[in-house]
C-alpha cells in the first residue's frame, strides 16, 4: 500500500539510514499544503556553495515562499527536515509517472548545498545516497523514484541541477544502500599511494611508512629514494626528484616562497630539471646549483622562450638591485624597476 499524506516519518528514516539529521523549528506544521499520494524524490543542488543555509529552504527567498524544498543537506552531510508539507521546488516539468508541470504535490525536494562544479564530498554524496535510499525504503520503491531536477525540468526550464552527478550512477549507488549493500563508505585512494606508482620508473624505494604530515598541518608527504612525494589538497600529489628538492628545501620546502609543487618535474635530457610549484619555477641544471624564477621579471624570461632564450638558464634568484629586482641568467641579466620595466642588462661578473 503506497503511502499517502505528509511524509511524518522523514527525520525517523533519515536517522534510521545513519544520516545526522536536525529537525528545524517547526517542520512538521510548514508546508504549502498537503501531500496526496508521495511518488518519489527530486534531487537538487542550491546552486550556491554554503548557502542559502536551512532557514532559508524553510522559510524562501524574496518573490518564492517557503519551504523551497523539505531537506536541506549540508556540505558536510548533515540533512535538516525542514517541511512536512508540499514544497516548491519542481516547478514545469514532465517525467513517466508523475503529472506534468505538478511534481510538488507528488514528490519529496532535496537542496544539497553545492554550487553544481565545486564537486561532492564524499561525507555529503554518501549522505545525498541514504537520504534517497531511506525515503524509497519506506515508499516500498526502487531507486527508479528518485529523478534529478534537470531530468524532471532540464527541457521545461534548463536546470541542470544537481550539477556534477550522474543520476544512474546515483540511482545504482541508492538502489544498493536500498538493497542492505550498506556499504562502508569507501575511502578515497590514497594519492601518494598512487603517484607513488606512476613514478615507481625511477623514483626508488619507500623510505617513509606510510606519510608524514606538513609542518603546516594541510600537507603530506614520503621520502623516496631518489626524490619525495607531497601531496595538498589544493595541488594533489606530485614527486619531486632529488635535484629539485635540494633547491626547494633551501628555499625552506613548502613553508618557503614557492609553496607545494602543482606539476610533474620535466626533465631536460642530460642538462637539468625543472619544476612548476605554486608560486614560481625551479630550473636545476646537472651538477650546478638549482634557482627558482617568478613574478615580472620570470614572466619577460618565459616570454623570451625561458631556458631555450639567449638568456640561458637562472643562474642567481632574483636579488635587490637599484631599487627594483636583478636576476642573472648564463649568458645577460634581466633588471626590473618599479615603473614595471623589465629589461636585458648585461650579466655582472
Ligand atoms: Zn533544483
Amino acid at each position: 500500500m503506497a503511502w499517502t499524506g505528509d511524509p511524518v516519518w522523514l527525520a525517523d528514516v533519515l536517522r534510521a539510514e545513519g544520516v545526522a539529521t536536525v529537525e528545524y523549528p517547526g517542520w512538521r506544521e510548514r508546508g504549502h499544503g498537503d501531500f496526496g499520494n508521495v511518488w518519489g524524490v527530486v534531487a537538487h543542488h542550491t546552486g550556491a556553495s554554503g548557502s542559502p543555509g536551512p532557514a532559508m529552504i524553510a522559510n524562501g527567498i524574496s518573490g518564492l515562499a517557503g519551504p523551497l524544498s523539505q531537506i536541506h543537506l549540508a556540505r558536510n552531510g548533515v540533512a535538516t527536515v525542514v517541511a512536512v508539507g508540499v514544497a516548491w521546488h519542481a516547478g514545469q516539468g514532465a517525467w513517466p509517472g508523475l503529472p506534468t508541470n505538478n511534481a510538488n504535490f507528488h514528490t519529496i525536494g532535496i537542496e544539497a548545498e553545492n554550487n553544481g562544479t565545486e564537486g561532492w564530498s564524499a561525507a555529503q554524496y554518501w549522505a545525498y545516497v541514504k537520504c534517497c535510499a531511506a525515503i524509497c525504503r519506506k515508499l516500498g520503491y526502487g531507486a527508479d523514484r528518485v529523478i534529478g531536477h534537470k531530468e524532471w525540468a532540464g527541457a521545461a526550464q534548463g536546470k541542470w541541477d544537481p550539477g556534477g552527478i550522474d543520476m544512474n550512477a546515483f540511482r545504482r549507488d541508492i538502489q544498493n544502500q536500498i538493497n542492505g549493500g550498506a556499504k562502508p563508505v569507501p575511502p578515497p585512494p590514497n594519492q601518494i599511494d598512487e603517484m607513488a606508482k606512476v613514478a615507481a620508473g625511477w623514483i626508488g624505494a619507500r623510505r617513509t611508512k606510510g606519510e608524514l604530515k606538513t609542518p603546516d598541518g594541510k600537507g603530506r608527504y614520503a621520502e623516496f629514494e631518489r626524490g619525495y612525494i607531497y601531496w595538498h589538497p589544493d595541488t594533489g600529489a606530485r614527486p619531486v626528484p632529488l635535484n629539485i628538492f635540494e633547491t626547494w628545501a633551501g628555499l625552506g620546502w613548502e613553508a618557503g616562497p614557492l609553496g607545494y609543487p602543482t606539476k610533474h618535474h620535466a626533465v631536460v635530457d642530460k642538462v637539468g630539471d625543472i619544476q612548476a610549484f605554486q608560486h614560481g619555477v625551479i630550473y636545476r641544471r646537472y651538477g650546478q646549483p638549482g634557482f627558482w624564477v617568478h613574478g615580472v621579471i620570470g614572466d619577460s624570461w618565459f616570454q623570451r622562450g625561458a631556458e631555450n632564450s639567449p638568456l640561458g638558464w637562472p643562474t642567481s634568484n632574483e636579488y635587490d638591485y637599484d631599487g627594483g629586482k636583478m636576476q642573472d641568467f648564463e649568458n645577460d641579466s634581466l633588471a626590473w624597476n618599479p615603473s614595471g620595466a623589465v629589461r636585458i642588462t648585461r650579466k655582472k661578473d
